[in-house]
């Protein structure tokens, strides 16, 4: 039976990404909620979604079965807790919220009601990714020993609005891509974060003091260290992730994008190779993802737990970046 969803936020991932994402999988898009009823209207006639509303009751009111929430980070706790009191399967967006502490209640929440949750971090879909865990679990670098991620990137103007600007509403390069750094590092790796150290930047594009770059350094679990430099404000860095191991390395190169593009190139003692890499749209498989967890096969891609953690590794690193210490990471879910 299909799956109907209602988004709560009229947002650009909603519509750039995510409507077809569920519908590609079947789900139907039975309303859309946004604080503005015009805003509500207009996204709903676009897409063909037959109710738009601008209140949550109305929302959760509406016999949907899950919600996809992509509202400005600072909504994404009371309305996950909204959601799983009504009994919905919630598809939350990153970071899950501004706090550890906030993210852990999101997650209990919805434990308590025996709903799905899951956090969309979309880059540990990409076929880039999967394929460098892989390798790593096939042994194919042996011992992996360092990690490089590079995701500088340039924020798009018409995405210069509260990411830049409003502290209040989760603003910052840290919160919008350390934390999928985070998320991607722990699925390839297959590890977790134990200390980070970190410096922010304000590069010209961040207002209110918001960090518009940062560089930093994390030690996991395993001792594998990791470096990440992430940036609103380069045009022409590119991105990439790279594992270097005692037997290999992996590099990938293209891959820190929503697009399911790039390569990986694994480099041995025998030789040079470009490891096969699938295509499959990375929104596309949170969703695949997520459906079947609500059927009970599986879990979602990425779960409330790894939101948690995520998010958890980015709180250290904006600790750090303030008090110029190295910070150890809650490793409490
Ligand atoms: P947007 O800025 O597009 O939307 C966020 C909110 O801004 C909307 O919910 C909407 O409020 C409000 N808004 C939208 N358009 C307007 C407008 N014209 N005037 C005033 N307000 C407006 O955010 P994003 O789509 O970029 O991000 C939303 C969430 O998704 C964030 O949590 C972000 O971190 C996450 N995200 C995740 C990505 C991923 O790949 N996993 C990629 C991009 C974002 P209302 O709903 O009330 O109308």
């Amino acid at each position: 039976m299909s799956v109907r969803w209602g988004l709560i936020g009229a947002s650009t991932i909603a519509r750039e990404w995510m409507i077809d994402a569920i519908r590609a999988n079947g789900g139907e898009i039975a309303a859309v909620m946004s604080s503005d009823a015009e805003r509500a209207r207009s996204i709903a006639r676009d897409h063909d979604i037959p109710a738009g509303v601008d209140s949550l009751d109305a929302l959760l009111g509406s016999g949907v079965d899950a919600v996809y929430i992509s509202t400005t980070n600072d909504l994404h706790h009371a309305q996950t807790l909204a959601a799983a009191r009504a009994g919905k399967h919630v598809l939350c967006e990153k970071p899950l919220d501004l706090t550890v502490a906030g993210a852990r209640d999101m997650v209990a929440a919805c434990r308590e009601a025996g709903v799905t949750m899951g956090t969309n971090h979309h880059l540990r879909n990409a076929g880039t990714h999967r394929a460098m865990r892989e390798a790593i679990v096939a042994g194919r670098i042996g011992k992996p020993l360092f990690a490089r991620v590079f995701h500088a990137v340039y924020l798009p103007p018409h995405l210069q609005g509260w990411r830049i600007a409003s502290p209040g509403a989760g603003a910052g390069v840290v919160m919008d891509i350390t934390v999928h750094d985070a998320d991607t590092l722990r699925f390839v790796l297959g590890d977790e974060p134990v200390e980070v150290a970190a410096f922010t930047q304000h590069g010209g594009m961040g207002a209110q003091g918001v960090e518009d770059g940062v560089m930093g350094t994390v030690r996991f679990a395993s001792g594998v260290l990791a470096q990440f430099h992430d940036a609103f404000t380069t045009q022409y860095a590119g991105t990439g992730f790279e594992v270097h191991g005692t037997e290999g390395s992996l590099i990938g190169r293209d891959c820190m994008t929503q697009k399911p593009v790039g390569e990986v190139l694994l480099r041995t003692a025998a030789g040079e190779e470009h490891l096969p890499i699938d295509r499959v749209n990375l929104y596309e498989r949170s969703v695949a993802a997520f459906h079947a967890a609500i059927r009970g096969e599986g879990r979602p891609a990425a779960t409330g737990e790894d939101g948690v953690r995520s998010l958890a590794m980015a709180a250290a690193v904006l600790e750090s970046a303030a008090t110029g210490r190295a910070v150890g990471v809650d490793p409490q879910i």
